[in-house]
């Protein structure tokens, strides 16, 4: 297996002082980890975070961004803004901004190229709903939403993706796929970039889980062989449950 990336998705929590807080206490207990970490506080925090982060090895991100450089978007934010504050990754076509904010898989396409464009790195969520899986379109849904959401990107650019597989019945409802289920999923999307790209990105492409992961469940999910590490959400807002995670391992 490579190496396992963790992303914590702090969604809309946490005053500046509370980010600033958790990110020192996570600066603090994972200063030796191997382990590729990322936090994305939301944008109001961004600039105290980075400045906790600076030197560490936790890289910053956002939960989203605008598809267009910069001009008249009110209440958007530019990849422009996120680049000036230290962001390092930026979270695209998470199913809270497809599902409640309407994002098509072609406007998320469209940040993807600006993201990679301008030297960002992205983790591209995917993932079926409930009924989608129970009607058995669990996998065409997350073919399309791959093969979208990564329209016209060639291999070099992929290099700067990481894909989630976050099936979206197991986001902040406390069920989780069977690491079985979430496995084979993994090996489907993997099998994707194989027919989309080559054998070679296929292998290195990193694919993280998302979807209820918590110190009980990481380790049997995260020691899948398809399975390169997590996109967490609840349990990333408290060391206590974020730590142990990046550490599945030992527990
Ligand atoms: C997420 O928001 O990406 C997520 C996986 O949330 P949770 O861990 O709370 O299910």
């Amino acid at each position: 297996m490579g190496i396992s990336y963790i992303a914590g998705n702090w969604k809309m929590h946490k005053t500046r002082a509370e980010a600033e807080d958790l990110a020192s206490t996570l600066v603090r207990t994972l200063s030796g980890s191997q382990k590729k970490i990322m936090i994305a506080p939301p944008f109001t925090a961004l600039e105290s975070v980075a400045r906790v982060l600076k030197g560490s090895n936790i890289l910053l991100g956002s939960q989203n961004m605008c598809s267009e450089e910069s001009g008249a978007h009110t209440g958007e934010i530019s990849v422009l803004m996120l680049k000036d504050l230290g962001v390092r990754v930026v979270i695209l076509g998470h199913s809270e901004r497809r599902s409640i904010y309407g994002e098509s898989d072609e406007l998320i396409n469209k940040k993807v190229h600006l993201a990679v464009k301008h030297g960002l790195e992205v983790i591209l969520c995917v993932g079926e709903t409930l009924e989608q899986r129970e009607s058995g379109k669990a996998e065409s849904t997350v073919q399309v939403q791959v093969e979208r959401g990564l329209e016209g990107i060639s291999e070099e650019m992929l290099k700067q993706i990481t894909i989630a597989y976050e099936p979206v019945w197991a986001i902040g409802t406390g069920k989780n796929a069977t690491p079985q289920d979430a496995d084979a999923m993994h090996l489907f999307i993997r099998r994707e970039i194989k027919r989309l790209y080559s054998d070679s990105a296929a292998k290195h492409i990193l694919i993280q889980y998302g979807g209820s992961v918590k110190p009980e469940n990481a380790k049997s999910l995260l020691t899948m062989p398809n399975i390169n590490g997590a996109l967490v959400g609840g349990a990333s807002l408290k060391a206590d449950t974020f730590v142990p995670i990046v550490e599945y391992e030992r527990t």
